[in-house]
């Protein structure tokens, strides 16, 4: 059965590989994109997450080519590292804006449609370090943990609904976004995981799909890590 699936920021990195990862499974697959040349494959929608009238625009587009979303991955996010001494209010709000009330606005909107159909799958993409804390990352660990207690409160409130909320906390990943480091700050990263080793955005991918899948209908409120063991008991 070919589901709607969204996946915002689906354009590169880790959403990429997520939105490929049904597609190959044979679902419908809507990616938001920002700028520049979307990857072919998929309908890719204009939207900036941190833009209520974007994301209800990109909305209308899917549901009229694809129907109502039935799986909302809300993997958009960015980071804005900065020693708290020297983070700026605007460092602060605008990850903010974008990895957690982002996040709000689209499956805000979503729960639209899932509401409707009495069923409904959404995954909200955190970090191992919303949980352990990471020095010079206050404001992306502070939107990564607050993206738990939104997705448990969700859970309690539609879990009649037949909706789950769950949320997937990476570990490090080959991405854009961890291409900055410098080779020793990898090395030192790498050292501390016990598989010792980046993971590939794919192995996010798998768990994702694993969580929109029959296989997982009884699971919602659950945080799923997937980082080679780097936050164990976390
Ligand atoms: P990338 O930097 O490679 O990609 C980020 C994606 O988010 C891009 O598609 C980007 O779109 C999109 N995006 C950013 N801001 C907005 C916005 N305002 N509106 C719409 N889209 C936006 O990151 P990754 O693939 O590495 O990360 C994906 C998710 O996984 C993020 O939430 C990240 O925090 C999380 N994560 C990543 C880890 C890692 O090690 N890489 C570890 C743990 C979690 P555009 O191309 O237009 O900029």
């Amino acid at each position: 059965m070919s589901r709607s699936v969204l996946v915002t920021g689906g354009n590169r990195g880790i959403g990429l590989a997520i939105a490929r990862a049904f597609a190959d499974a044979g679902d419908k697959v809507a990616i938001t994109y920002r700028s520049g040349e979307p990857p072919a494959g998929f309908l890719a929608v204009k939207c900036d997450i941190t833009d209520t009238e974007q994301v209800e625009q990109a909305y209308k587009e899917i549901e009229a080519e694809h129907g109502p979303v039935e799986i909302l991955v809300a993997n958009a996010g960015v980071t804005k590292d900065q020693l708290l001494m020297r983070m700026s209010e605007e460092d602060f709000t605008s990850v903010i804006d974008t990895n957690l009330t982002g996040t709000f606005r689209v499956v805000k909107r979503a729960n639209r449609g899932m509401l409707r159909a009495k069923k409904g799958r959404v995954v909200l993409i955190s970090s191992v370090v919303g949980l352990l804390g990471s020095a010079g990352q206050a404001n992306y660990a502070a939107s990564k943990a607050a993206l738990v207690g939104f997705a448990r409160s969700l859970a309690r409130e539609l879990g009649s609904r037949n909706i789950t909320f769950n949320v997937v906390a990476p570990g490090f990943v080959d991405t854009d976004m961890t291409k900055v480091l410098t080779d020793e700050q990898r090395q030192n990263i790498v050292s501390q995981v016990p598989l010792g080793r980046y993971a590939r955005p794919e192995e996010i991918a798998a768990t994702v799909r694993f969580l929109a899948s029959d296989d997982a209908s009884y699971i919602t409120g659950a945080v799923i890590p997937v980082d080679g063991g780097l936050g164990m008991g976390h």
